[in-house]
């Protein structure tokens, strides 16, 4: 089975199969995987990289995806391929000579994971090929919320206004049904919700409760007051667990312009602040 994602933003690591290259590895950044691998496969005249051209076949290994934009992918891209330039990967030790480049890459993504700012982004990594599958050092284990997949993953261009397909929770089916007219309060503070005000709603289609964004932030961070971005929490109504990434890919318009405006020497954090007031 083949997992279809929308809003699709992953930074991938590709591994040379090629006997005269053997070993060699690629990081880069893309909204198609399938494509991606294909046009590295082909060479640098259909769209591959140079670096890549006339080297391969190359597997495409892993995929770490789940970014909201293609900066924040780009800034994931960059640290690893270049992770003794980057201020956040400081602690990475350099690679050692008798290290592989595989396990090298392996190991730096393992502690970009565990560091902000991508601790707390609603991430996914994925192992495409299952030959290539290593553990996580048992220091390095991702956070919670990073699910670790299996399998090939294919983007999906999202319809606009259509939401995603969710699992159906179990027990919500009996909660009362809401419909927009009347869910013009805020859940989380009951004020009336303006036009104009940055609201998120429940990624659950059975709850799909609308909060004033603000409030179900300052919710979400109840038990880490110094924090400025949710990583996930409750929802008041459903309680139903959702990151917080999640609920933004859900109202994303706003969301990418917001992204857009991040100039390359702010901090992910700091921008989300001032959108959230803090
Ligand atoms: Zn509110
Ligand atoms: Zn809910």
């Amino acid at each position: 089975m083949v997992l279809e994602v929308e809003n699709f933003h992953g930074v991938y690591l590709l591994f040379c199969t090629n006997p005269k290259y053997k070993g060699r590895t690629y990081i880069g950044y893309t909204v198609d995987p399938r494509r991606r691998v294909t046009q590295h496969n082909k060479g640098s005249k259909y769209g591959g990289a140079r670096r890549t051209s006339g080297k391969g076949p190359w597997d495409m290994v892993l995929i770490v995806y789940g970014f909201p934009s293609d900066i924040a992918a780009l800034r994931f891209e960059w640290a690893w391929q270049h992770p003794n330039k980057s201020r956040r990967l400081k602690h990475v030790t350099a690679k050692k000579s008798s290290e592989k480049a595989y396990d090298y890459r392996l190991r730096v993504m393992a502690n970009m994971l565990s560091t902000s700012p991508w601790c707390r982004l609603p991430l996914t990594v994925q192992w495409l090929k299952q030959e290539y599958r290593k553990d996580f050092p048992v220091d390095l284990q991702p956070p919670s919320h990073i699910p670790i997949g299996y399998g090939p993953i294919r983007s999906k261009k999202v319809k606009k206004q259509t939401e995603k397909e969710e699992e159906t929770i179990p027990g919500l089916d009996d909660l009362p049904s809401i419909s927009s007219s009347q869910s013009s309060r805020c859940e989380v503070c009951i004020k009336k919700m303006k036009p104009g005000e940055a609201t998120v709603e429940c990624v659950y289609p059975h709850c799909g409760v609308k909060s004033h964004m603000i409030c179900l932030a300052k919710l979400f961070l109840h038990n880490e007051p110094s924090q400025l971005i949710p990583v996930e929490g409750t929802c008041p109504r459903c309680k139903g667990t959702s990151r917080w990434g999640d609920l933004i890919r859900k109202k994303q318009g706003c969301y990418a312009d917001l992204v857009r405006e991040i100039t390359e020497n702010e901090d992910f954090a700091s921008h989300w602040a001032e959108e959230l007031h803090v």
